[in-house]
C-alpha cells in the first residue's frame, strides 16, 4: 500500500479509502494508493504554505544542493523506478528508463541555473529627485503541479524543477492511474534534505482532488498538463481567482517530408515520433505529409519499419530485430482510438498497415501499430489528437499545400520538416502554427529550449531558462534619497 507525501510524513489520506493501480499489460493490481479527499489537499496546501517562508529565503546554492543529493538518490533507485513506471503506465522498459534520464537531465539543469536568476538595474530620470531602480525577482509562494499519465516522472519533473529552484514549494497531482513511480521520486527528494512541507504529492481523482487544489486559494500558481478540455475547466477554476496558469495541452503535430529529405532519416524520425510511448505522447508525429514524388519510396520504408514493432509486455525483451510496443493505457484509450480509426475508415480511408487489436492478450490494452492511407481531411484522426499508435500519411504536391493542410488543426503545439532546402525551411518556420518546429530532427522535448503550444495546444512554456520566468514574479524598486 503506497502512501502520500505530506509535511514530510507518509500519510494514508483522511478516508483511509486505497485504490489499485493497474498494469496496462495484464490487468493486474500493482500497488494501491489513497484516494485523496479536500481535507487532504488542505492538508498539503497548508503544509506548503508553511514552509514557503524559509524555503524562499534559502540561499539558491542550497537549494540547488538539496535538490542535486535528491537527484543521486533518485539515479541510485533507477531499475526500481523504471520497473514500477513500466508495470503502472505500460511502456517498455527501454523508454521507462530513458524518461527518468530525461528527468534526471532536466532537473539537474534547474538545480544549475538556481544562482543565475538575476534582476536588473535601471537608470531613472532625476525630475523627482536622483534614483534608480531596480527590477528583482521573488517567487511566489505555493505551486499545483498537475501531471498527466504519459509521462508521469518528465511531466512532474518539468514544474518542481523550475518551481523549488526559484523558491516555490509545492504540491505535486499525479494522474489517478499514474501515482506510484511519481510518489516515489517525491519521497526520494524529499528523504535526500528537502525541509519538509517543501515538496508534497496528493493522490486521487482530477475532478474532485485536482479540482480542489486548482481552486484553493492559497495555491497561487497552477501548472497543468493534461487534456485541452480539462485545461478548459481548470481555466474556469482558476481564472476568476486571477492564479498564474500555465496550460500543456494536446497536440497533432504535422511532419513534412520534402522531395529533397534523407528518407531513412526522416522515416527512423516518423517512427520515433509516432509510435514511441504507443503514440500517448503530446509531442508526437501524428499527421505525415510527403511531397508526391517520393510518397511511394517513402511509404515503403515507412511500412518495413512500424512491421518491426511487436506489442508485448513492457518488461519482455522482444528478439532482435523486434522493438517492443506496450499496451495502450486503458481500455477507454483503445477504445477511443479504434472509434476514431473507425471514422475514417468509413469515410474511405484505407490500412496500410496493422489495425487491429492482436489474438490472445485480452488483458491488456494493445493495439498493433497502425498507418493509414487515402484518410480524409475532416475525419476524427485529423481533426482530433489521436492518443495511440495510428497514423495517417497524406501526398501533397508543394509546399504550399503540405503547409495549408498542416494548418488546419484546432492545435499548435509541435511541427517538423525534413528538407535541405533553405527556402522551405525558412517557409515552415514562418508559417506553421505551432510553439516548435524541429528540421530534420525527431520530435523531443530538450531541456534546454522552452516548450509549448499555440491555438488549443495551451499557453505557456515549459523547459528553458525561460520556464523559470513563470514561477517568478518581478517587482519594481525605485531607490531614492541618495542626495
Ligand atoms: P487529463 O486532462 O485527463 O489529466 C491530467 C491531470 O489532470 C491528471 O492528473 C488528472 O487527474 C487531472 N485532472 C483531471 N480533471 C481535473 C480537474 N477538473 N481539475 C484539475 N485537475 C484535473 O490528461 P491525461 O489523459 O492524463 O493526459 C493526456 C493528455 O495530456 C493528452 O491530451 C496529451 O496531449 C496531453 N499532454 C500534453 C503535454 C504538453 O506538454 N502539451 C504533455 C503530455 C501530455
Amino acid at each position: 500500500m503506497a502512501k502520500m507525501l505530506v509535511a514530510g510524513e507518509w500519510v494514508d489520506g483522511a478516508s483511509r479509502e486505497h485504490v489499485p493501480v493497474l498494469n496496462p499489460a495484464t490487468g493486474e493490481v500493482v500497488d494501491t494508493v489513497p484516494q485523496a479527499t479536500p481535507e487532504d489537499v488542505d492538508r498539503a496546501v497548508a503544509a506548503a504554505k508553511a514552509s514557503f517562508p524559509e524555503w524562499s529565503r534559502t540561499d539558491p546554492e542550497h537549494r540547488a544542493e538539496a535538490l542535486r543529493r535528491g537527484l543521486e538518490r533518485v539515479r541510485a533507485c533507477q531499475d526500481e523506478i523504471a520497473d514500477l513506471l513500466v508495470r503502472e503506465q505500460g511502456k517498455p522498459t527501454h523508454e521507462a528508463l530513458a524518461e527518468l534520464n530525461h528527468l534526471l537531465h532536466g532537473l539537474a539543469y534547474y538545480a544549475d541555473l538556481a544562482s543565475k536568476l538575476r534582476g536588473s538595474y535601471v537608470p531613472l530620470p532625476s525630475h523627482l529627485g536622483t534614483s534608480f531602480g531596480l527590477v528583482v525577482r521573488r517567487p511566489l509562494g505555493v505551486v499545483a503541479a498537475i501531471v498527466p499519465w504519459n509521462y508521469p516522472l518528465t511531466l512532474m519533473g518539468t514544474k518542481v524543477g523550475p518551481a523549488l529552484i526559484a523558491g516555490n514549494t509545492v504540491v505535486v497531482k499525479p494522474a489517478s492511474t499514474t501515482p506510484l513511480a511519481a510518489t516515489r521520486v517525491v519521497g526520494l527528494l524529499q528523504e535526500a534534505g528537502l525541509p519538509p512541507g517543501v515538496l508534497n504529492v496528493v493522490t486521487g481523482p482530477g475532478r474532485v482532488v485536482g479540482e480542489h487544489l486548482v481552486a484553493h486559494p492559497d495555491v497561487v500558481r497552477v501548472a497543468f498538463t493534461g487534456e485541452t478540455a480539462t485545461g478548459r475547466r481548470v481555466m474556469e477554476v482558476a481564472g476568476p481567482a486571477f492564479k498564474r496558469v500555465t496550460l500543456e495541452l494536446g497536440g497533432s503535430d504535422p511532419v513534412i517530408v520534402c522531395s529533397d529529405a534523407d528518407l531513412d532519416q526522416a522515416v527512423r524520425g516518423v517512427l520515433v515520433g509516432r509510435y514511441w510511448n504507443c503514440g500517448q505522447s503530446c509531442l508526437a508525429a501524428k499527421r505525415v505529409y510527403v511531397f508526391e514524388d517520393v510518397y511511394e519510396p517513402f511509404l515503403e520504408k515507412l511500412l518495413a519499419g512500424v512491421s518491426r514493432y511487436e506489442p508485448g509486455e513492457g518488461w519482455v525483451r522482444p528478439e532482435r530485430p523486434k522493438i517492443r510496443i506496450g499496451p495502450l493505457h486503458t481500455a477507454q484509450q483503445r477504445a477511443e482510438v479504434l472509434a476514431q480509426m473507425q471514422d475514417a475508415l468509413q469515410r474511405g480511408a484505407r490500412v496500410a498497415y496493422g489495425g487491429r487489436v492482436p489474438e490472445g492478450r485480452e488483458q491488456g490494452h494493445f493495439l498493433e501499430p497502425t498507418v493509414l492511407v487515402d484518410v480524409p481531411h475532416d475525419s476524427r484522426v485529423v481533426q482530433e489528437e489521436v492518443f495511440g499508435p495510428v497514423l495517417p500519411v497524406f501526398r501533397v504536391r508543394d509546399m504550399d499545400e503540405a503547409i495549408r493542410l498542416a494548418n488546419d488543426s484546432p492545435y499548435g503545439l509541435g511541427s517538423s520538416i525534413w528538407t535541405s532546402n533553405v527556402r522551405w525551411i525558412h517557409k515552415a518556420v514562418q508559417e506553421l502554427e505551432a510553439g516548435m518546429t524541429w528540421v530534420n530532427q525527431v520530435h523531443y522535448g530538450y531541456d534546454e529550449l522552452p516548450f509549448g503550444g499555440t491555438k488549443q495546444s495551451g499557453f505557456g512554456k515549459e523547459h528553458g531558462v525561460e520556464a523559470l520566468d513563470y514561477y517568478v514574479e518581478l517587482k519594481s524598486v525605485v531607490v531614492g534619497g541618495l542626495g
